[in-house]
């Protein structure tokens, strides 16, 4: 199923922006609205369901911590499993982790070593809620990378296409978003 224009206006009507949050200058997307919206919601998952059907996915891994929502409700609707990365220190087993910058310093994110062991050359699908520099998401795909399995495809609710996130995501691996704002 892709998505009619109707469809989309749908989903992007749902999000709401919030202006100087959480510091000044941003306009912070709000998928709150979009979760608590079943048709919406609904729309979204139908189609992210139609989407990774043939893409013979073993895992799905969902950043840290609106990636979560939208990668686990994906998960089981297309029966895989579903694997968290984490921001820094919340994983309680053995770890690997990847920094990267943002605006002011670094941060880091982790998964488990063997969060995808349970399938030989797993493809995993990386999810989340948006993308805006692909800092995070970067370092996401390296750390799935890094385990042994292959990053096959990014996808992001929202791409915020003045940035060059999606760009430079694109060199690692392939990249879907449902909406470009700017
Ligand atoms: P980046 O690493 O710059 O691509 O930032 C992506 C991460 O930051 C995602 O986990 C987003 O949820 C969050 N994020 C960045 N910018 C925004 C924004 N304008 N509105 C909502 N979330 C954002």
């Amino acid at each position: 199923m892709t998505l009619s224009a109707n469809d989309k206006q749908i989903i992007e009507n749902s999000i709401r922006n919030i202006k100087d949050f959480p510091k000044e200058g941003i306009i912070f997307k709000d998928i709150t609205t979009l979760l608590n919206n079943k048709e919406a919601y609904g729309i979204l998952m139908k189609h992210l369901h139609h989407r990774y059907s043939s893409y013979n996915l073993d895992y799905i891994a969902g950043i840290d911590a609106r990636g979560f929502i939208f990668g686990a409700a994906l998960a089981q609707m297309l029966g895989i499993g579903f694997v968290p990365i984490r921001k820094k220190g919340k994983l309680p087993y053995t770890t690997i982790g990847e920094k990267y910058a943002l605006e002011y310093g670094v941060d880091e994110i982790e998964v488990h070593l063997d969060a995808f062991s349970g399938v030989e050359n797993a493809r995993v699908l990386l999810i989340d809620d948006l993308i805006a520099t692909g800092g995070t998401a970067n370092a996401a795909a390296t750390l799935v990378n890094q385990t042994g399995a292959k990053c096959v495809e990014a996808c992001f609710i929202l791409g915020l296409s003045f940035l060059d996130g999606i760009k430079n995501l694109s060199e690692k691996t392939d990249v879907y978003t449902v909406l470009e704002v700017d």
